[in-house]
């Protein structure tokens, strides 16, 4: 099984190769259009940040590492997904931590409502969470940047996409 240290690198020249191909196939200027760099982004957050080895919750992971201090927010998700399971499927692996990352997101957003109404006395609550309404193709750019490492990932691991539509043994 590859290290979190050779995933990386695997990924990283994945995306040096992407955007070698991409340069040249393209106009200098379209390296600065928002899909590209929601792509980058969301593909470096899936390299470093977000990694199918979430699901280690015992071991140090590299990505949990990155985290500092929030790393111990992914030790309830470790628990939840056994290592190479569910986590490391094609499809739903990849919605599984986007779907926790919201859920405790989430809480967050709870708790801190609570202690801001607590500290106002019971006040009207006046924290609004805005999220920027971002055009289709900058989303999809994400979700397919995102989507992408966590495949890259899934390869170097020998988890082949054939794997979501086998039974999984338990
Ligand atoms: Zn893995």
């Amino acid at each position: 099984m590859p290290s979190g240290r050779v995933h990386e690198a695997i990924n990283l020249t994945a995306l040096g190769l992407m955007g070698l191909a991409y340069l040249a196939g393209s106009p200098k200027e379209a390296l600065g259009e928002p899909r590209v760099l929601a792509f980058t982004v969301s593909y470096l957050v899936g390299t470093f940040l977000v990694t199918p080895d979430l699901d280690l919750a015992e071991v140090r992971v590299r990505a949990k590492g990155r985290w500092g201090v929030l790393g111990v927010l992914w030790w309830p998700y470790g628990v939840l997904f056994r290592h190479r399971g569910l986590s490391h499927t094609w499809i739903l692996g990849p919605l599984t931590r986007l779907g926790y990352l919201a859920l405790v997101a989430y809480l967050l957003w709870v708790f801190l409502e609570g202690v801001y109404a607590y500290l106002e006395g019971g006040g009207a609550l006046s924290l609004h969470l805005r999220i920027p309404s971002l055009p289709k193709e900058v989303l999809l750019s994400t979700l397919l940047g995102y989507y992408l490492s966590q495949w890259l990932h899934l390869i170097a691991d020998g988890v082949l996409p054939d794997r979501d539509f086998r039974r999984r043994p338990r």
